[in-house]
């Protein structure tokens, strides 16, 4: 056959997608312009991302209740303008409208100009309340191709004030042929194997689908590239660092780690903590650089499997640092690391913001020169003039407060061209798709048991005065008993602060709580205060003497949430239980039950909290921070974008956990098989990828 002359090509219809005309701007008055770009609305490809958030039953004429606010699909049959008849009446805008099921009367305010817009025979969706009498009084309105009779639902978006949900519909209604033009990232393979429609028809179905289920369908798939993308974007970020630099082997036979665990340790670690330190001895062994996130409660014993690791180091000739988000935390892990070395020669220092010059200046010399082994430290540790002769370990604790710069920096310090084994700690028991989501370019180990003879913590809900006097008595039974005492100020709530004055407004209210305890219901007690606003000296000093046995009862903010460990505390009372999380609440209640006596957690709040029940039933750290979940998802509001709990639009956590499990394996079978994303096949999946993360090679996920 012979080819067309170019005339003929050129006049032919032009192949879909065209996405250009999706960057096309909505047209739109001013006043709803401005509500659309209000809702980051300003293309015809927005409008169309812009899914509803649900889905609502269009209700009938004949079956709405009086009072009742609600949606209807009707038809005009009249409408007209009422003359206003006096001064500062509102024009108004009377309809006869119906449905299959009949008429009613709908009334606009201050649109005179709908009488002319709305002829007769217009199909309208209105939204507003029914005042009973036949009589609607409608809230928001437009137009609509849907036949009223067979639709049963109506979408609802997320609207602002000059743009209506309703308005949203009719405006989506009038792109949808648009719909057509939607890229398609997801290759085709792939698509077919997870039977997932289109892009572009699974975001219709999300508009107009006709049945629940159909709506679902669509949302499915939406929500299962919305995950691949993560997915891909966190795995390949962990390819593109695997094949970057490597790490320094810590392959030979143990010695001083052997010596150390037969000979120091003065307890069995847990089959948890035996199978942490396994996989990390054959990880270290390996020139790729472990990426790792250690899970573990407080008391966990991650110090211990973490140390394995900083020792590993050490047996090679190499070096091992911890860095810590707080001093404090600096300086505790500073003493169990040394508790923990026992009699094992390794040389140790602490390196903080607060060391003096001059040992700063020895500490540098001595990393610099080898000498020093391991250090533990905080920010100090990254600091531009530190630097180390051969590191070849890195512990991180807690290293969500972490920026990814600073993790960049930690890099930097290896020997030239070289990473650093890599182990994130923290105490946070993340729930699992959470952890898959936000921390998926690591490795994952979780600790779960509790050391032997970790005794669970006792919990109740204090509730009214009686039983806040009988918890009074209960730390004061404890106390004379020779037991110490937690007191933990409430959270002052967010509402009541400006920006920024939370710290000192949780000082205050710690210290009106220490000064009216010391006189009141405690007063026969020796009685310390800790708060964020302390200087370094008075909070040292504030928990030397706690820890020390000084102090009967230490009055707190949640600063003592991590870090102290006070093994004769038994008791801690918490103000106003319900102002905190789940997890902040397990974290705190892990600073007793430390020891060998049974202690015992009271939480001041409603007994009908479910947060609270949850921490009175369950004493594992992971499964509560399942719940927690669960419990945080039920108090959205409906309809709000999820927001914190995983980025996602449309993906929902825990419920989809079967589809992150889908995205998260088809996203590792992609990278595996290109890495990069260059076969021809992924490239649109590839742009998609830049468009939201940037380019796959840039750091796409903050840490
Ligand atoms: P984490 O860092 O997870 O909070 P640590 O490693 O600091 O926990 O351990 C908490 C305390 O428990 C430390 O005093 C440690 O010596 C002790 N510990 C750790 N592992 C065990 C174990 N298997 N049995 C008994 N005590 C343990
Ligand atoms: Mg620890």
């Amino acid at each position: 056959m012979a080819s067309p002359p170019r005339s003929a090509l050129l006049a032919a219809p032009v192949r879909t997608p065209r996405p250009s005309i999706l960057r096309r701007a909505l047209e739109l008055p001013p006043k709803a312009a401005e509500g659309a770009a209000a809702l980051g609305l300003n293309t015809v490809g927005e409008l169309l991302e812009h899914v509803p958030r649900a889905r609502r039953e269009a209700r009938t004429v004949a079956a709405l209740a009086p009072g009742e606010t609600a949606t209807v699909l009707v038809e005009v049959r009249t409408i007209a303008a009422r003359p206003v008849r006096r001064r500062g009446m509102r024009p108004l805008v009377e309809a006869t409208v119906a449905d299959a099921t009949g008429p009613m009367q709908a009334t606009f305010f201050n649109q005179p100009w709908l009488a002319k817009r709305y002829e007769p025979g217009t199909r309208l969706v209105l939204h507003g309340k029914y005042e009973g009498r036949g009589r609607f009084r409608v809230a928001n309105h437009a137009t609509t191709d849907e036949a009223a009779a067979g639709t049963e639902e109506v979408s609802h978006y997320a609207a602002s004030e000059g743009l209506s949900s309703t308005q949203i519909l009719s405006l989506v209604a009038a792109n949808r042929a648009a719909l057509r033009e939607v890229v398609e990232p997801l290759p085709g393979r792939l698509r077919a194997s997870h039977a997932f429609a289109e892009r572009g028809a699974a975001l219709e179905a999300m508009h107009f689908g006709a049945s629940p289920e159909e709506v679902e369908r669509g949302r499915r798939r939406l929500a299962f590239e919305e995950l691949l993308l993560v997915q891909l974007a966190l795995l390949a970020r962990r390819a593109r660092e695997d094949s970057g630099a490597a790490a320094l082997a810590l392959g030979d036979e143990p010695s001083l780690t052997a010596r150390w665990l037969e000979q120091e340790l003065p307890f069995t670690l847990t089959a948890d903590q035996l199978a942490a330190i396994a996989t990390l001895r054959s990880e270290l062994a390996g020139e790729r650089p472990t990426q790792r996130l250690l899970m573990g409660e407080v008391g966990s014993g991650k110090t211990v499997v973490a140390l394995f690791a900083m020792l590993r180091a050490v047996e090679h000739g190499f070096q091992a640092a911890l860095m810590a988000p707080t001093e404090t935390l600096a300086e505790q892990h500073f003493a169990t690391i040394q508790r923990l070395l026992g009699e094992q020669s390794v040389t140790l220092a602490l390196l903080t913001g607060s060391t003096p010059a001059a040992r700063r200046a020895e500490i540098l010399s001595r990393l610099a020169s080898g000498e020093c082994s391991l250090v533990v430290g905080t920010h100090a540790l990254i600091e531009d003039p530190v630097r180390f002769a051969a590191l070849a370990v890195a512990v991180v604790d807690e290293q969500h407060r972490f920026g990814v710069r600073q993790r960049t920096a930690l890099h930097s310090k290896a020997p030239d061209g070289r990473a650093p084994h890599v182990l994130h700690m923290t105490a946070t028991p993340i729930p699992r798709t959470l952890a898959l989501c936000e921390y998926g370019d690591l490795d994952q180990t979780r600790l779960h048991e509790r050391p032997l003879g970790r005794r669970a913590t006792a919990t109740h809900i204090v509730s009214g005065e009686r039983e806040r006097q009988r918890a009074y008595e209960r730390i004061a039974e404890e106390v004379r008993a020779g037991r110490q005492a937690f007191v933990v100020c409430p959270l002052v709530e967010a509402g009541e602060l400006e920006d920024g004055a939370g710290a000192a407004a949780q000082a205050v209210a710690a210290t009106e709580e220490f000064e009216r305890l010391r006189a009141g219901e405690l007063r026969d007690f020796r009685l310390v205060l800790l708060h964020g606003q302390l200087g370094h000296r008075e909070k040292q000093a504030a928990m030397a003497a706690f820890a020390g046995g000084d102090a009967d009862v230490l009055v707190a903010t949640t600063v003592i949430e991590v870090g102290i460990d006070v093994p004769n505390a038994t008791v801690m009372l918490i103000e106003n239980a319900e102002r905190f999380g789940i997890s902040q609440l397990h974290q705190l209640r892990g600073r007793v039950g430390r020891g060998e006596h049974d202690s015992l957690c009271l939480l001041c709040g409603p007994k009908g909290s479910p947060r609270l029940a949850a921490l009175e039933r369950h004493d594992d750290g992971f499964e509560l921070a399942e719940i927690d979940l669960r419990l945080r998802k039920e108090g959205e509001l409906v309809g709000t974008k999820q927001s914190g709990v995983g980025q996602f639009a449309l993906a929902q956590m825990p419920e989809d956990e079967t589809l992150l499990l889908a995205a998260r394996s088809c996203a590792e079978a992609l990278i595996a098989a290109d890495p990069q994303l260059r076969q021809p096949e992924h490239a649109l999946l590839a742009d998609r990828l830049a468009e939201l993360y940037g380019e796959i090679a840039a750091h796409p996920i903050a840490a």
